[in-house]
């Protein structure tokens, strides 16, 4: 019978080399590219902004057997959490805090009336990259950048997201669309890479973090800062108490400093005018000097507290060395007292979240959320955290 034999002859029109390809394609579709592979090529041809660093290759300890779903849940609902929270965004602390008193609850929405949570860019690119990731298995960039251009509008929007987005809509590849922004537009979102990794650990979370993040930001600082990110995340899932005050800084630059490297940004806070060097060595300076002193108002440190990560990143260290085992309170104070207070709390939250898991967030915080990602979609927060669970955790 040539029957079965058939099914390996091209079907008019097609040649073998269309065929050959055409096979290659499927099995790569049946194996996805390592993303540590995809990362490697880029460092080669020049497309990614970090060191060629042995953090990299580095292992991934599997989590701690007693760590239960609810501490992912945390971690993302967390996220979403400090977001609202922090809503309405922006404005220094002192002054906010004069408008509103401390943000405690969520405050009414100015399109619903109501008090609810709701979200802003923070909440809505991270639970679209969780779309993504159930959709796909693993970080795919090209397609996480199609989900972040046809995803909808995004409020409150940063300009450096919008331009990364503007580049991939006139037609400009995935792998040169990422402005070399020091933002913090890709740390805020960058939380849901650990979500594929969670049963079965490797060192492509590093590189995940990294394809997710240099989608919009392909910058040192930035690209950096989402692989430690990662990395604290991934720690405090399996953490029984709140570590050592001095463990989050050291936790953050270890990977930090091999792949940021030897950068030099420029602080824009008065107070370190004549600061230049990496990220990283700011952030291992000042922050433990800053706890020092014994402050609790992150706006006393004189570094200000804004979207430039030189900024947003000593701000959410110093806020978690000083208020990590009391997630209320570290959120509380994230979205009071910070000039980029929805980005703060939101990165906060997926910390103590981590830390805490979704019962050691605030009852009312959790149950006061809309769940929206997209106008109008109230719950599909908690339907995707559903999702996930099933996806990524029962299924083993
Ligand atoms: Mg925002």
């Amino acid at each position: 019978m040539n029957q079965p034999e058939s099914q390996f002859l091209p079907p008019e029109g097609v040649t073998p080399l269309d065929q050959a390809s055409e096979l290659v394609r499927l099995a790569d579709a049946r194996q996805p590219r390592s993303s540590r592979v995809m990362v490697r090529d880029l460092l080669d041809r020049g497309f990614l902004e970090a060191e060629d660093s042995a953090w990299l290759a580095r292992p991934v300890s599997p989590l701690d057997p007693r760590t239960g779903f609810d501490r992912v849940e945390g971690m993302l609902l967390g996220l979403a959490i400090g977001d609202a929270l922090g809503r309405p965004e922006g404005g220094a602390g002192w002054e906010r805090r004069a408008r509103f008193g401390e943000r405690r609850d969520y405050l009414p929405n100015t399109h619903t009336g109501l008090p609810l949570g709701y979200p802003s860019d923070d909440t809505q690119l991270a639970f679209w990259t969780v779309e993504h990731l159930l959709a796909h298995g693993h970080v795919e960039p090209e397609a996480l950048a199609r989900a972040f251009t046809a995803g909808g509008r995004i409020f409150g929007i940063g300009h450096t997201v919008r331009e990364a987005l503007g580049r991939l809509k006139r037609g400009i590849p995935w792998e040169k669309a990422g402005p070399r922004s020091a933002g913090n537009g890709a740390l805020m979102r960058i939380a849901p890479v650990l979500l594929p990794h969670l049963r079965q650990p490797s060192p492509d979370l590093w590189s995940d973090a990294l394809l997710a993040g240099m989608v919009t930001h392909n910058d040192r600082a930035s690209n950096a800062s989402c692989v430690a990110m990662v990395r604290v995340l991934w720690d405090l899932l399996s953490m029984q108490s709140a570590p050592d005050p001095s463990w989050w800084v050291q936790a953050w630059v270890e990977p930090a400093r091999e792949i940021e490297g030897a950068t030099r940004y420029r602080a824009r806070s008065p107070r370190f005018s004549d600061w230049d060097g990496p990220l990283w060595r700011f952030v291992e300076e000042q922050v433990p000097a800053a706890l020092a002193r014994g402050l609790d108002d992150v706006d006393d440190t004189g570094w200000h507290s804004g979207a430039y990560l030189l900024e947003t990143v000593p701000t959410v260290l110093f806020l978690l060395s000083r208020y990590g085992d009391d997630p209320e309170e570290a959120l509380v104070r994230a979205a009071t007292d910070t000039w980029d207070n929805d980005t703060v709390a939101a990165l906060v939250g997926a910390a103590v979240g981590a830390l805490h898991g979704r019962a050691g967030l605030p009852r009312r915080w959790v149950e006061k959320h809309s769940g929206c990602i997209r106008r109008g979609d109230d719950g599909t927060i908690f339907r995707l955290l559903d999702q996930a669970r099933e996806r990524f955790w029962d299924r083993t």
